[in-house]
């Protein structure tokens, strides 16, 4: 029986999916344009944004995976106005949920949302709404905990139900539903009796990432098994990625920078990301001194200044914004030629999401990271905290150190999409100079870095990032450096990788101490240590063929040569690896 049930979600599967959703010509067509312009003041649809709006309003169950910042929100929140009654959205996080309560109520949409902190005013007038045969009202936002605990407003729902008035249930990250996914929410787990109370309703959960394991388990939660499934590409064919070693010596940097927005983008437009609200400031004041017509953009600019801002930016008063990821709700310029990252994401669905502000008109835009170590210290101090936050930046660090695959492959393998690195058409800097790639063994070093940290753990001293490559380099304070360690031959650029990629291998791991002001970053042996002082074990780094000249032992250099050494698939020389790094571990940044 298990089987035959299995065949018909199949059959049905099968049967809905080879519909044509994206047609024109549904009854609702005509309304779904009209509301999209008048309304929500949009043109046209993104990818599956009209497939998912016509199964939905078809009374369809449907899962909808699309990258963050693609434009999931429409999906529930046109139906909702097309629609009489009132949908649901059922949203984890507050915030989130205020930020879609300011866009929509900018549109004159009626939305509310009803949470842990609304009063009891709020609440009765809400649930008076919910069972209003004139109830205006349109789309309400609820936490699942406020599903799962609050009987009484559970049975208002059911009143609304019976009345004919719930017309959509959305849940948004809906991967929160399953336990195989990477923020299982126990509350999500509530969740699953909707479906039984509101057989009628149709269902729509949204996520940026989902496996089709996830999503299978997430179907079987919701009871809503066979449903469509809806998977939007991440790919931006327009988007050309790359990332560059940056200068560890600041003036160098902004020269750089400056380069970039005189020559390569003169005359366009763009937005310049940085970690922390100072380091936004003094960027654009160095910028402004080089005669650029810049602003700068972050979460503590009052209102009425960032708007001012953003005009400024809107009408090309401003080439461009150096913002902190404050800036990005609702954003939609769609001729944003390029995004910068003048330090590293939080996350490669923060990168994603911020690079993918570019390029909007589908027109040709770049998104360049300029990457350096020092930055990932800078972040991991921030977000280490954080259950998954160190995994989500070293992810973001594995992407910046790779000099071999197609940019592309990265970012799909993450979103957990199969992807052809031959249709990137060398839009990405790993594509357009294909190199030969050379894996080199690392163990040695990584030894040594034990090593230099056994050493200095002698003289009761601990090592951050900076000190533990000055020890390497035979630089600093004697009593760190190691004999029996020989200093690399290979540049100072080559060697932080070498460390990076020790450190999001496992090999090495940060230890986090508080002091009064700061939160430091030192590093220790990772869990992987034991292993990497096996015998037989061999930690392997995949570098550019370019950086290994031939005839040298892979095992003693990783280059030998400072011209030739990896620069990342960038033109930049490696000047930049004679000079020091700049340490920033020992900085909180506040952004
Ligand atoms: P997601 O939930 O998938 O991360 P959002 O729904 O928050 O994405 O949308 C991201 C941004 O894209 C929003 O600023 C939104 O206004 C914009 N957007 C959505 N759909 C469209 C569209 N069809 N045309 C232009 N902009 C859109
Ligand atoms: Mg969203
Ligand atoms: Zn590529």
């Amino acid at each position: 029986i298990e089987k035959l049930k299995d065949n018909i979600l199949l059959k049905k599967n099968q049967l809905l999916a080879s519909r044509n959703w994206a047609n024109t010509d549904f009854p609702w067509s005509r309304k779904v344009k009209e509301i999209l312009k008048s309304i929500f003041k949009l043109d046209g649809f993104r990818q599956l944004q009209l497939e998912t709006i016509n199964a939905t309003l078809s009374n369809e169950d449907v899962i909808l995976i699309m990258p963050t910042g693609g434009g999931k929100s429409l999906c529930y929140q046109l139906p909702a106005l097309v629609k009489p009654g009132m949908s649901i959205v059922v949203s984890p996080l507050v915030s989130l949920m205020e930020d879609q309560l300011m866009a929509l109520k900018a549109l004159n949409v009626n939305a509310k949302m009803l949470s842990a902190t609304s009063t009891k005013e709020e609440v009765n007038e809400i649930q008076n709404d919910m069972v209003n045969k004139n109830g205006r009202l349109k789309l309400l936002y609820v936490t699942p905990e406020k599903l799962a605990k609050s009987k009484r407003f559970m049975t208002k729902l059911q009143k609304m139900y019976g009345l004919g008035r719930l017309s959509l249930i959305a849940i948004d990250e809906v991967h929160c539903c399953s336990q195989w996914g990477h923020d299982f929410r126990p509350d999500y787990k509530f969740l699953g009796v909707l479906k039984a109370m509101f057989p009628d309703v149709p269902m729509l959960g949204l996520t940026a990432t989902s496996t089709s394991k996830i999503t299978i388990d997430v179907q079987k939660m919701l009871s809503i098994q066979g449903c469509l499934v809806f998977r939007a590409s991440f790919n931006r064919p327009n988007l050309y990625y790359e990332v560059r070693i940056k200068s560890s010596n600041q003036e160098e940097c902004l020269q750089e920078l400056v380069n970039l927005l005189k020559t390569r983008y003169k005359g366009q437009s763009g937005i310049i990301y940085t970690t922390s609200i100072k380091d936004c400031e003094q960027l654009m004041v160095d910028l402004r001194n080089k005669d650029l017509r810049i602003g700068c953009y972050h979460a503590n600019l009052d209102p009425e200044l960032r708007s001012k801002v953003h005009n400024k930016w809107l009408t090309g008063e401003y080439q461009a914004v150096v913002a902190t990821i404050a800036f990005g709700l609702g954003i939609d310029k769609p001729d944003v030629r390029f995004v910068i990252h003048h330090s590293l994401s939080k996350s490669m669905e923060n990168f994603y999401q911020e690079s993918g502000r570019a390029g909007r008109d589908n027109k040709k835009a770049e998104c360049i990271v300029l990457y350096r170590l020092a930055d990932v210290f800078k972040l991991s101090t921030m977000v280490f905290t954080q259950q998954t936050g160190l995994q989500n930046l070293y992810n973001i660090v594995a992407y910046c150190l790779d000099q071999v695959r197609c940019r592309r492959t990265i970012i799909a393998s993450y979103f957990d999409e199969a992807w052809d690195s031959q249709n990137c058409n060398a839009m990405c800097d790993n594509c357009r100079r294909p190199r030969e790639k050379k894996e080199v063994n690392v163990t040695q070093y990584c030894r040594s870095m034990y090593q230099l940290i056994s050493n200095a753990a002698g003289n009761d001293v601990k090592l951050t990032a900076q000190k533990l490559i000055d020890a390497w380099y035979g630089k600093g304070a004697g009593n760190l450096r190691v004999k029996s360690v020989p200093i690399p031959t290979f540049p100072r650029e080559t060697g932080e990788s070498v460390i990076a990629h020790l450190l999001v291998e496992g090999y090495l791991q940060e230890d986090f101490h508080f002091t009064p002001y700061s939160t430091i970053s030192y590093l220790k042996r990772g869990p992987k240590a034991a292993a990497a002082l096996s015998d037989e074990h061999r930690i392997v780094m995949n570098i550019s063929g370019k950086a290994v000249p031939p005839g040298n032992s892979l095992s003693h250099n990783v280059s030998s040569d400072k011209k030739e050494s990896p620069s990342h698939g960038t033109e930049k020389t490696n000047d930049a690896s004679r000079k020091n790094l700049s340490d920033s571990s020992n900085k909180t940044n506040s952004s």
